[in-house]
């Protein structure tokens, strides 16, 4: 199978062999539609080898963050015992998660057929989407553009886990970055070869080299007062455009506890990648869904790593935050010791799951305005 991603056109990755993934494990089972073909029967381009990276990917996202979950965490209700995949839900370049499974869709460009459940990156994307719809189900469709846009980080940063999962990506990486995690890798590219695919019909609406990068600098704004829409290269409220300023503050976050450890080597990036993906999720089951989102997650992360390490990676936690201006240099200092054991509190009563609109406020607006005959009723965040 791949390892991260087909790679786009010329410059493919090479397949490596696994070893055959467990899909029905604990606490994330997935499935995959139809019938799994017999392992090691073909390569790149056939079914049988989309099956298994596919298989790969599902396997390694749901061991990525099985281990950082609280105990209990299972998917959302409507998804059922095991989340399914369905590899090839029709001629489009897409794929997304809903409530049923995840769908894979594929389409032919210049000659390739571009399929994205042969990329681990968007599988793990994907996946992403489930489990943090497991941990915190009123984020999914809250109306809130922050909400929205941390749905579409957390999918990306679930690529970046599952790739750092492999010991060899992490001593690729730490080669092509040379040790400076923050720098543009194969692993921040995500999904070159969809990106590739797009940028031969839409040469502006994705990076010159992937789909989006985390190794970037956008600076947050009140995604309220931004362009619905725009070229890759400027930050629009677009959720995927806009998640880049949390999933770009994220790698900066990994990048910054492996600095910190003793040693800077594989096994170093490894625990740097758990750690962040740890604070991460004691973060999002915590933490109020409230319109200023990325803010206060920004704020429970660092009470999550007060509370788990005594503040140990504060400053990489705090750095990264100010430099993508989800915190002001004032509210990252300011972070009283009161409000620190408030949050801590909540950190650890913590149940994942919940009711879907817990903690939102339901709010009608006229439909009129929309040229929609009833009223609307929508969840807000506080
Ligand atoms: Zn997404």
């Amino acid at each position: 199978m791949y390892e991260d991603d087909p790679g786009f056109p010329p410059q493919v990755n090479m397949p490596v062999p696994h070893p055959v993934p467990h899909l029905d494990t604990h606490p994330f089972p997935t499935a995959i539609a139809g019938n799994a073909p017999q392992p090691d029967s073909a390569g790149p381009g056939t079914e049988a080898f989309r099956y298994w990276v596919a298989a790969d990917s599902l396997s390694r996202a749901g061991q990525t963050w099985g281990p950082l979950v609280p105990t209990g965490t299972q998917w959302h209700p409507q998804v059922g015992r095991a989340l399914t995949a369905h590899l090839n839900a029709g001629d489009d370049l897409n794929a997304f998660y809903d409530r049923r499974g995840v769908w894979f869709f594929r389409h032919t460009v210049a000659g390739v057929t571009v399929a994205t459940c042969e990329s681990n990156e968007i599988v793990e994307h994907e996946t992403g989407h489930a489990i943090l719809d497991a941990l915190r189900p009123q984020l999914f469709d809250t109306a809130s553009a922050e909400a929205a846009d941390l749905h579409e980080a957390f999918g990306d940063i679930s690529a970046l886990l599952s790739s750092l999962q492999l010991e060899s990506l992490r001593t690729a990486v730490l080669a092509e970055t040379q040790g400076d995690l923050e720098r543009s890798s194969r692993i921040s590219r995500m999904a070159e070869q969809l990106g590739w695919a797009i940028r031969q019909s839409h040469p502006n609406m994705v990076d010159p080299d992937c789909l989006r990068n985390m190794s970037n600098s956008f600076f947050y704004r009140d995604p309220v007062l931004l362009d619905p829409g725009g070229p890759a290269s400027m930050l629009s409220s677009e959720p995927h455009s806009f998640s880049r300023v949390f999933s770009g503050a994220f790698l900066k976050i990994v990048a910054g506890i492996f600095r910190q450890q003793d040693l800077q080597d594989q096994a170093g990036l490894a625990f740097a990648a758990e750690m962040a993906g740890q604070l991460l999720v004691d973060t999002v089951v915590a933490a109020p869904v409230v319109s200023a989102y990325y803010a206060q997650v920004a704020g429970h992360m660092i009470t999550a790593d007060q509370r788990r390490n005594g503040g140990t990676y504060g400053p990489s936690l705090r750095s990264a935050f100010i430099r993508h201006g989800i915190l002001s240099l004032e509210a990252a200092t300011s972070l009283t010791e009161q409000e620190m054991t408030r949050r801590s509190a909540a950190i650890a009563d913590m149940a994942p799951g919940g009711d879907d609109a817990q903690g939102l406020t339901a709010v009608t607006i006229q439909g009129a305005t929309y040229g929609i005959t009833q009223p609307l009723t929508l969840s807000a965040p506080s």
